[in-house]
């Protein structure tokens, strides 16, 4: 076969992967595995399959998830406009007929003259001798975009290349909320015994009734279902705080919520128990509340969460979930045009990069298309600037704050906040960073053009 682009996986990010490289005149081989190998959440062999909600999110441009869109669609999205042309009714969000949406998508790529298909799982053997190539000669790059279900085999070889520790193969995220939305009145920053990292860390002080009242509503909170795929390993070593608290109304406050070496300004005591908050990123506008991973409903566990002292408005930008998910810690694995820093030549794309959801991935997989295709084409690569929905991603997966990384949405929190200091009313904040994003973003197009 003549050179081509190797893209693995027409999901999300693949299928844009595939596109972008196309539209951009490299010739592209795109392998998927369905029909032939179903995931445990696949239902069809189209791509671009939605495995649970209908929902691509806000379509307005004011909101993060809006701009994120916009960008798509500039950069030359097939998923965004081909959602938009199966839409149905969803108020401000994106619904898509999920059916009608993956066969369109699926129809574009089998049409186009640059694209050839191969329906077939995508192995180890091939992967690594394609790697060589691909060190080599950037004709026959490759793009991995295997997803969160990544098949087994392929995902053992991605973990032989970036160290085991690297790639995780189950999401216990715990909660992270937007730092402007925390009770500062109650909050305070301590770190255990006033030792090593400064203030870095903040405090959610309990007194006996409040952590009483948690514990009740936490134990009676509504759980997510497992998924039959998800039972085996499940619980090793992330046990979710509501299970934690049944086996014993004190077992939190001895454990993850230990008030230990703190002592709340206010009082100047030891607090009964203490959730901990760990900054998630430089700028500090986005904190995760330390070991509060927890399998309860979102809705729920929202409700449950307020009623922790100081987070009582907490606007959370990601809730806490435990599931099956692939993905490789970015900050450590990936560079900035998601080539593997072990492998060169060998991209990652969509889930597996560390970003989260339908339009993320995506996003990810045009980025990862115009990195391989400026690679193929001889040109250096042109990355966003920090400010835009696409550098705040990036920023997310390049940020190496000492960190338990997690896949992440694009919210407020990731887009760039003003320096520490400048005081600005939530609506005026917002309003800055859209305008940041908007400049950056034309900056970036104009570099590309
Ligand atoms: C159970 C579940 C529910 C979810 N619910 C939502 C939701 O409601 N909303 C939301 O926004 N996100 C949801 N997600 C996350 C969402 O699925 C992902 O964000 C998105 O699909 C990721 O896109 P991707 O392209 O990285 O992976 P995918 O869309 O999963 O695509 C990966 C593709 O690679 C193929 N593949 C894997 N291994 C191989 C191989 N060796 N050879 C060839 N092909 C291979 C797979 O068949 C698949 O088609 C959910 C995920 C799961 C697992």
């Amino acid at each position: 076969m003549s050179a081509r682009v190797t893209v693995v996986g027409a999901g999300f990010a693949g299928s844009e992967a595939a596109w972008a490289l196309a539209q951009r005149g490299v010739p592209v081989r795109l392998i998927e595995m369905r029909p032939v190998v179903q995931t445990p959440a696949h239902q069809t062999g189209h791509f671009s399959e939605l495995v649970c909600s209908n929902s691509f999110k806000s379509q307005d441009p004011d909101s993060p998830a809006g701009l994120l869109k916009s960008e798509m669609r500039a950069l030359g999205s097939l998923v965004i406009p081909t959602g938009e042309a199966h839409s149905v009714p969803g108020g401000a969000a994106l619904c898509v007929d999920r059916d009608r949406y993956a066969a369109a998508v699926t129809e574009a790529l089998e049409r186009h003259p640059q694209v050839v298909i191969e329906r077939r799982a995508f192995t180890p053997d091939e992967a690594e001798s394609l790697a060589q190539q691909a060190a080599e000669d950037p004709s026959h790059s490759l793009i991995l975009a295997t997803g969160p279900l990544t098949h087994e085999p392929l995902a053992q070889w991605l973990a032989t290349q970036t160290g085991q520790e690297h790639l995780y193969f189950y999401d216990a995220v715990s909660p992270t909320v937007d730092a402007e939305s925390l009770d500062r009145s109650i909050v305070f920053a301590q770190s255990r015994y006033d030792k090593g990292e400064g203030d870095d860390y903040l405090n959610c002080p309990f007194t006996k009734e409040e952590y009483h009242a948690f514990i009740e509503a936490l134990v009676a909170a509504e759980q997510v279902p497992l998924k039959d795929f998800e039972k085996a390993k499940y619980f090793e070593g992330c046990m979710p705080i509501e299970e934690i608290a049944r086996r014993g109304k004190d077992s939190l406050r001895f454990g993850n919520f230990k008030p230990v070496g703190l002592e709340d300004p206010r009082t100047g005591r030891r607090p009964y128990a203490a959730l901990q908050l760990r900054p998630e990123n430089r700028e500090k506008s986005l904190y995760s509340l330390v070991a509060c991973q927890n399998r309860l409903k979102w809705g729920p566990q929202k409700e449950v969460l307020k009623m922790v002292p100081g987070l009582q408005n907490a606007d959370f930008v990601r809730l806490g979930v435990i599931h099956r998910n692939t993905y490789l810690e970015a900050p450590k694995a990936l560079d900035a045009t998601l080539q593997l820093r072990a492998r060169p030549g060998v991209y990652v794309a969509g889930q597996l990069t560390g970003v989260e959801g339908y339009v993320e991935s995506a996003a990810m997989g045009i980025y990862a298309g115009m990195c391989v295709a400026q690679r193929v084409q001889g040109q250096e690569p042109v990355l966003p600037a920090r400010p835009c929905a696409y550098g705040s991603l990036l920023m997310h997966l390049q940020d190496e704050t000492p960190r338990h990384f997690a896949p992440m949405n694009i919210n407020w929190g990731l887009l760039l906040t003003p320096d520490e200091g400048v005081k600005m009313k939530k609506d005026g904040r917002r309003l800055w960073q859209l305008e940041q994003a908007r400049a950056a973003f034309s900056q970036w197009m104009t570099a590309l053009a």
